[in-house]
């Protein structure tokens, strides 16, 4: 399997009227980088917009200047808009245009709503992991809530799909983001926030054990992933020893990523029993740059595009060698980062999986799967609102330069 055979089925496959409207959008925006930015500024503080004059003073304000200098008539039409009445009709078109964005990359505002995805996933032959949309917590009422949501998840999903043998997670999984059971989630606070997270999660992943399903642990920011490492830690070695493939995320974009293999390659022999390691570069590289920059902290990422590529293939033979410790997942859109575990992979006969996002690369995600990979996907749901960090991430991602998606475009 090349990544050039699978990149020419995927240039030539037809997309549906909402991924062209979607990729076509996201071209236009990405002509002018300030256009670009303030669209997504917009999308992020458009949930709280209450009425239509102010949704299209914002939309003047963020997007005026870049709109008239790249798009002139849509810059008049903008200008348009905030007239009394017409301002109405912009409303409309801001909020419709967000929700395609969203529903194409978030299944459903339940776990119920979600059902017919989910089902038509697993009957593709791919599986899937559920997410559930909301990051930090500011209160302990939310914490708690955020707990209960992923209970309630599991009981639905469960009426739902009966859990099977063929392999770990399927049908049924979830992805935790661990900061969202705790207010008080800090480096800072480290015993303390380890304590009280792991007793919420202690509730999820018991609730998981009884209806069969895998439990991801997601990967944060550098500070959180230590808190995330020490209560994978905990309950995984302590409280659920004998739970099979409990899964964990590996970030290849991070310096000292060799020594987390190393750490939780410690946690697979310590348990006597493998661990599933989702492989991924990394979200947040700009957060943790311009953390570490502004507190003069020594930067924790990489800061060439390819030392983070390379990486993610050292990694990957790291977990294709030691086989016996890992399940390993390769995640991402990168065709030749994800063709190098796979290859990798196949050539020592392991078992292993790919990884995809929900609505970002369908086409990439159906190519695999016919060659006989099997394709996770990582399949969000929630409210649009706590969504739109998650939504925001992804439009950054799907339009950055140096990413591997925007290359797929016509741009
Ligand atoms: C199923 C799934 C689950 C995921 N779960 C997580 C998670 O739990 N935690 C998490 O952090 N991420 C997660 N991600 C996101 C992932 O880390 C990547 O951001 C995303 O997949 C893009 O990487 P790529 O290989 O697909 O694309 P590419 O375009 O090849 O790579 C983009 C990535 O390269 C890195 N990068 C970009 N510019 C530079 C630079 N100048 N220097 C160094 N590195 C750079 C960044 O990590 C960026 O995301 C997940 C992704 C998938 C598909």
């Amino acid at each position: 399997m090349t990544p050039e055979e699978i990149l020419k089925e995927i240039k030539e496959s037809k997309l549906g009227l909402i991924d062209f409207i979607h990729q076509k959008s996201l071209a236009l925006l990405s002509k002018d980088e300030e256009l670009k930015l303030n669209a997504f500024r917009f999308v992020d503080v458009f949930p709280s917009l209450r009425s239509s004059s102010e949704v299209s003073k914002i939309l003047r304000a963020y997007l005026s200047a870049p709109l008239n200098r790249t798009y002139p008539i849509l810059g008049k039409l903008l200008k348009l808009g905030t007239i009394t009445g017409i301002s109405l009709v912009t409303k409309f078109f801001a909020s419709w245009g967000i929700t395609i964005l969203a529903s194409k990359v978030i299944a459903g505002r339940t776990a119920k709503d979600a059902i017919p995805k989910l089902k038509s996933i697993l009957d593709s032959g791919q599986g899937f992991t559920v997410d559930l949309l909301g990051e930090y917590c500011v209160s302990e009422k939310e914490a708690e809530v955020y707990k209960d949501r992923y209970l309630e998840v599991l009981n639905s999903l469960s009426k739902k799909f009966t859990p099977g043998k063929d392999r770990p997670g399927v049908p049924l999984c979830i992805s935790v983001k661990l900061s969202a059971l705790y207010s008080q989630t800090d480096y800072l606070n480290f015993d303390k926030s380890v304590e009280v997270i792991s007793l919420r999660a202690k509730e999820i992943v018991a609730r998981a054990e009884e209806v069969g399903a895998q439990v991801y642990i997601d990967a944060e920011d550098t500070a959180t992933n230590q808190i995330i490492y020490a209560v994978f830690e905990k309950l995984f070695c302590q409280d659920f020893p004998k739970i099979k493939y409990p899964g964990i995320v590996l970030q290849c974009y991070l310096k000292d990523s060799l020594n987390t293999f190393n750490r939780l390659k410690d946690i697979a022999v310590k348990r006597g029993s493998p661990i599933a390691v989702r492989l991924v570069k990394g979200a947040y590289w700009d957060v943790e740059r311009a953390l570490a920059i502004q507190n003069g902290f020594d930067i924790p990422v990489f800061e060439s595009k390819k030392e983070t590529d390379r990486n993610f293939e050292v990694l990957s033979d790291k977990l294709v060698e030691n086989s016996d410790y890992f399940l390993p997942g390769f995640a991402g859109h990168n065709l030749f980062s994800l063709s190098y575990g796979i290859n990798l992979a196949k050539q020592k006969g392991i078992n292993f999986e790919v990884q995809t996002l929900y609505g970002m690369a369908d086409t990439l995600s159906n190519a695999l799967s016919k060659r006989g990979v099997f394709v996770r996907q990582y399949v969000p749901i929630g409210e649009l609102i706590p969504g739109m960090g998650y939504l925001v991430r992804r439009l950054v991602e799907n339009t950055s330069n140096e990413g591997f998606l925007r290359s797929l475009w016509d741009v």
